[in-house]
């Protein structure tokens, strides 16, 4: 054991992850002190020297980061293998593919150029929650495990690439357009659209960490306008975006319409259902009612659980549900692939599914019920407010005849009129909101009713 003590700077350990602004409240010596302090964690729980894999996305400071993060793996005497420069998804595949413990992929995901992180997995698990706290302190005491690693070189794209191409069992093609959006995900895709058949156009698929097209943030529609013209112009089946380390979807439809993450989970939950009924499928607080009825109606046990990617994990391993998904267009299978969130791979379900189908996918789409809702509203709130609203609303809301109140994650209203939820972010001073109703009118009075919930806190909600 060594003793080095020093710390981080604590808005960086988040929830689910670490990120920070580069230069700022990040640096490369904070990738050597969480490289040796996951490597002695990890030593710990293993009882012997773990073996990783680490991987980094398009930014423009990761190779740095990665470069500091992988000395310190190895001064704690992990055993690393660098699958290098590719999407998050490819990294969560390397520890399988190359019989891994755990593995750090060096990414700021879908954030501005000036971010960047690490997401942690450890033992088919992420690393989330109390155990990045727990980083934080092992980095303060400074006594980290002491060894020689081994370092070696692996490139796991082909493999990759041939995985999730197996996926797509017709031999006739569908006409698609790409969007990685310059992130990371952009050779891979390359690579993977001259294995499938059909017409292929990729937008911004060179990586570039400055991200000169427009935000890697699928999200956002305006992200997707290029997308859309693309679908327009090339008279495209479908186009699919990713966010900036390909774990995340965003999909547009024949016609151009936006299918939001819930609405396209709904999709893939009726395809899955006729072949394996009875199963729970997950999704978070933020979904859809369409995707809760739907599921229950053809015999599913839709579940709801908290947002983010490290929660849905746990829960799918917890319930060995087959596919879980989220509001973001974080989509994880677990049925014939391994339960990680991989949008490259969700993009080939859907290609597949589509084409099995028949139909276009507007067509499919326009076969759910049509809701009314907002998109994610967020509401600037104090650090110190923004828990107290949630609690003080769901205390007033709880014996309120006629209105279901849910705490899974934040308070989640559901009414005679549709849903309304309140969120305390885990990472901004913001509360985050959303509202569903089966028609307009209804959806209004959900927005006056979110309106004075936040009015009798204190806080004033401009119109939404
Ligand atoms: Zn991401």
């Amino acid at each position: 054991m060594t003793e080095n003590k020093g710390s981080l700077n604590g808005s960086i350990l988040r929830a689910y992850d670490i990120r920070g602004l580069v230069g700022d409240t990040l640096g490369p010596e904070d990738a050597f002190a969480i490289g040796r302090a996951f490597v002695t964690i990890a030593s710990h729980r293993l009882g012997r020297n773990p073996r990783f894999s680490v991987a980094y996305d398009g930014r423009v400071s990761s190779p740095a980061l990665e470069s500091e993060l992988v000395r310190g793996m190895l001064c704690s005497g992990a055993d690393v293998v660098r699958v290098g420069l590719g999407p998050t998804p490819m990294l969560y595949f390397s520890i399988t593919a190359l019989d891994r413990d755990g593995g750090i992929m060096v990414t700021g995901s879908h954030n501005p150029p000036n971010f960047n992180g690490f997401k942690l997995a450890l033992g088919g698990m992420p690393f989330w929650d109390e155990d990045i706290q727990y980083l934080g302190r092992v980095i303060a005491d400074g006594t980290y495990a002491e060894g020689n690693g081994g370092l070696t070189e692996c490139r796991v794209e082909n493999e990759y690439v041939a995985r999730v191409c197996q996926e797509y069992r017709s031999s006739s093609g569908l006409s698609v357009a790409w969007d990685p959006g310059n992130g990371a995900a952009g050779s891979i895709l390359r690579k993977l659209v001259t294995c499938l058949p059909g017409k292929h156009i990729v937008l911004n698929g060179e990586i570039d960490g400055t991200f000169p097209s427009h935000h890697p943030d699928p999200t956002v529609a305006e992200n997707l306008e290029e997308l859309i013209a693309a679908v327009h112009e090339h008279s495209c089946d479908l186009g699919i975006a990713f966010d900036g380390d390909g774990d995340r979807i965003g999909v547009v439809d024949d016609k151009g319409e936006i299918i939001w993450g819930d609405r396209l989970l709904t999709l893939y939950a009726l395809d899955l259902l006729r072949e394996t009924p009875g199963v729970p499928i997950i999704a978070d607080v933020k979904t859809s009612l369409v995707f809760f009825e739907q599921v229950a109606a053809h015999g599913g046990n839709p579940v709801m659980w908290r947002t983010g990617h490290s929660p849905i994990k746990s829960k799918m391993s917890e319930l060995n549900a087959p596919l879980a998904g989220e509001m973001s267009g974080h989509i994880f299978f677990a049925d014939r692939y391994y339960g990680y969130d991989d949008a490259i791979y969700a993009a080939v379900r859907l290609l597949d599914l589509l084409v099995r189908s028949k139909q276009t996918l507007s067509e499919l789409s326009s076969k759910l019920p049509r809701t009314y809702n907002t998109p994610e509203l967020r509401f600037p709130c104090d650090d110190d407010m923004k828990f107290k609203v949630v609690e003080m609303v769901s205390r007033r809301l709880q014996n309120v005849t006629g209105v279901e109140v849910s705490l899974i994650d934040g308070v989640r209203v559901t009414t005679s009129d549709g849903w309304w939820l309140l969120r305390a972010s885990n990472t901004q001073p913001v509360i985050v909101a959303r509202c569903e109703a089966r028609c307009e009118d209804r959806l209004d009075r959900l927005k006056v009713a979110v309106r004075e919930e936040m009015r009798r806190c204190g806080i004033e909600v401009p119109n939404f």
